[in-house]
């Protein structure tokens, strides 16, 4: 039972629109809503109004701060705290804040990941306020979500394209929308619900493994004698504990007015996820990145520890973050949604294939979106999807579309042919049939990327999604504009044809997860980019930067610096894992090797001296095992602490990733087999620190 009403402490420490409403003279409300929904610049007397309200506000929630809060390239979020004090000449402070401070804040920018975008003398740079995303109370500070730009104006995060790709797709969705008659609407969004995956642990064990808690996955460890084989922990009871955890998160959400709505045990053991009810996407992204924080947060005071790495432990799944999308318009339809006439069916058929070609066309970048050294683990390693990039539609809607390509759709008449308006209904009872393989799912009213990994900000796959869609919706809109209106449903039925027989390559409704497939989808024609290093140069493809400067969400400066960005990222992520590995296995794995060795020989003397004729074959064995493992283990530690030093010698990020991939990653594996082969014969307490056994089943 909770001790609280929950619609009391739901948004209680956000600057709400009831909030706004409430205090802000109409006017000055009105303004900001304008300004929040279409992103019109907000005047600096109403932005001292707002100020001077918001400060009320917070300082009556006991906040004594205020920082501009922004998401950087490292995928993470970062912040600068700003007292509101202003010390006056006899004494005392005037707690204050101005609209400048609120709309604009200028963070020195040379620490943080350009991409060479800095390479000018200009360090400065700086945030402007997102008023469509909430501000909110945290620790005493007033946050407000802002995005972050170079003096020169280029995007240094990840807010800025994501703002700038909605408004290139809700651009593009009008334009058509209009052109099919559907006037209303001026606006849309596009609306995300981000499922996130996490282990949970014992916070004291977790500090005693140095991979954990630098590289955020185990690096060495023996399987636990039982994984995730008994199918008995997903959607199982919840233990205490992790209950306590969940219920405490919630409380924690809520008061920042995150939806947190669903929570459930996973696949593994130890392996949980919340859903939130979705939301609009710069806010889903600002709300995930709030519950991964809160998540680490709430751990910690709990005595626990929380995993977001997608692979923390080999030998069972990994984790990921499902990527719900879908399209809404400011009339409140949503564009994915089949609706129940003909004419709503059009409509969502425009949407459904140009979002099935966009993602045909774009598939590689959408790949390059979610590749991250840790994400490499997981896609295509016969648990999550794998990292060739597919779509599933069902079996209703796979018929409908068939269908269309024939051309036998849109025959309302005659009762042999497949008419739209009768057929399509029965997609809203076809959205359980779900096929958990396929990264790419339409699921009953919006679309489902399951590629992203768990650590992830969603920022970036739905950057490339709405830009992909607004581009597929443009092409559509230039074949259909000078069609006169009596031949426009006709045209529009050719166009979709047409769309679908040069996309349909990318459908697929069988398991994901075969062999076979791997071979039809290159028969296909379709990217199987399986590694980091083999997707990013597609980032920078012709077509790709041509998409994103054309919609005006990256430049090609823009663009090559997060290719740049992401690289340099995987190759440090990889040298960090490499130097905790071989300190790991030198120091902790060593010592608890050598001491068992010793107490085994020991014992074997002992033995030997009171009973001389025994033949101590069981110790003799252990110590002759463990002592082939000791040098084999050594060799390949010198291979790879050499093999890692080449790679620091290496200039270019891209040649030291493919290095990295190909040759420190390798030298890690190797090692790690036979590290985890003596492991599983050392007996627990030798070691100083924990195993896959204990880690893993380490909560009641
Ligand atoms: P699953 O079976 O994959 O767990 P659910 O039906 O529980 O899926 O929903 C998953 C997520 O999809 C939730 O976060 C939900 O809010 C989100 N979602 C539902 N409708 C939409 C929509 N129109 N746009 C974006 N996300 C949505
Ligand atoms: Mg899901």
């Amino acid at each position: 039972m909770a001790e609280y009403s929950v619609p009391e402490i739901y948004g209680s420490l956000v600057f709400n629109d009831k909030i706004m409403k409430e205090r802000l003279p109409k006017d000055v409300y009105k303004a900001v809503h304008k300004c929040a929904t279409t992103g019109t610049h907000l005047e600096l007397d109403v932005a001292n109004t707002v100020a001077a309200v918001m400060k009320n506000w917070a300082l009556e929630h006991g906040a004594t701060h205020f920082t501009h809060w922004f998401q950087p390239m490292t995928g993470l979020t970062a912040e600068k705290h700003d007292s509101f004090i202003d010390p006056q000449p006899n004494g005392t402070v005037l707690m204050n804040f101005s609209g400048k401070e609120l709309i604009k804040g200028e963070p020195d920018a040379s620490s943080f990941p350009s991409g060479g975008l800095r390479a000018t003398f200009e360090a400065r740079g700086y945030t402007a306020w997102d008023p469509s995303s909430p501000a909110f109370i945290k620790d005493g500070t007033l946050y407000i979500p802002t995005a972050f730009c170079s003096y020169g104006g280029e995007a240094l995060d990840k807010k800025t394209p994501l703002l700038r790709s909605m408004t290139a797709l809700s651009d593009s969705a009008v334009r058509i929308l209009n052109l099919l008659g559907n006037k209303a609407v001026k606006h849309v969004d596009t609306t995300v619900g981000s499922e996130q995956e996490y282990f949970l642990i014992d916070k004291d064990m977790y500090l005693k493994r140095k991979d954990l808690v630098m590289t955020g996955r185990t690096l060495i460890g023996a399987p636990a004698p039982k994984g995730q084989e008994m199918e008995d922990h997903y959607f199982g009871v919840l233990k205490p504990k992790v209950s306590e955890f969940m219920h405490e998160l919630d409380k924690e959400l809520w008061k920042l007015g995150v939806p947190a709505k669903t929570k459930h045990n996973e696949v593994a053991p130890s392996q949980h996820e919340l859903a939130p009810v979705f939301e609009t996407a710069n806010v889903a992204v600002d709300h995930n990145q709030l519950t991964m924080e809160m998540m680490k947060k709430v751990a910690d005071k709990l005595g626990y520890a929380c995993l977001l790495h997608e692979k923390p432990f080999e030998g069972v799944n990994g984790s990921g973050k499902h990527n719900n999308w879908s399209i809404v318009t400011d009339t409140g339809e949503n564009l994915l949604d089949p609706g129940k006439t003909p004419a709503e069916n059009i409509q969502f058929l425009v949407f459904l294939i140009a979002t099935i070609s966009a993602v045909d066309e774009y598939a590689d970048v959408l790949r390059c979106s979610v590749a991250t050294a840790g994400n490499d683990h997981r896609l295509g390693a016969n648990e999550a999807p794998p990292a060739v990039i597919s779509i599933f539609v069902g079996d209703e809607l796979a018929k409908v579309l068939k269908s269309i390509d024939e051309g036998t759709a849109f025959v309302s008449e005659g009762k042999t042919e497949m008419g739209i308006a009768k057929v399509l209904p029965h997609i809203l009872k076809d959205t359980t049939d779900r096929n958990r393989t396929s990264p790419f799912a339409f699921t009953g009213n919006k679309f489902e990327f399951r590629m992203p990994g768990s650590s992830l900000s969603v920022a970036d796959p739905n950057i490339v999604l709405n830009t992909a869609v607004a581009e597929m919706l443009d092409r559509m809109y230039a074949e259909l504009k000078d069609v006169a209106p009596d031949k426009l449903d006709e045209e529009v039925k050719s166009v979709l044809k047409k769309y679908l027989d040069a996309h349909k390559k990318i459908l697929f409704n069988g398991n994901g997860y075969t062999d076979e497939w791997i071979a039809e989808a290159e028969k296909r024609g379709l990217y199987n980019l399986k590694s980091l290093p083999e997707a990013m140069p597609r980032l920078i493809a012709d077509k790709n930067v041509e998409l994103f400067t054309k919609h005006g969400v990256f430049t090609k400066e823009e663009l090559s610096s997060r290719y740049e960005i992401f690289l340099e990222n995987y190759d440090k992520t990889i040298h960090i894992e490499s130097l905790t590995m071989q300190e790991m296995v030198r120091k902790d794995f060593t010592s608890g090797l050598v001491s068992y060795m010793k107490d085994v020989t020991n014992e074997a003397l002992k033995k030997k001296q009171l009973f001389p004729d025994l033949q101590v074959a069981y110790e003799s064995d252990i110590i002759k095992t463990l002592d082939a493992s000791e040098g084999k283990i050594d060799e390949e530690l010198t291979k790879l602490s050499e093999d890692t030093k080449k790679a620091e010698e290496i200039i270019d990020v891209l040649e030291a990733a493919k290095y990295y991939h190909d040759v420190v990653l390798e030298d890690m594996s190797v090692l790690r087999s036979s590290v985890d082969a003596s492991e599983a014969i050392i007996p627990d307490q030798y070691l100083p620190y924990p195993t896959y056994g204990q880690m893993l089943f380490s909560l009641r």
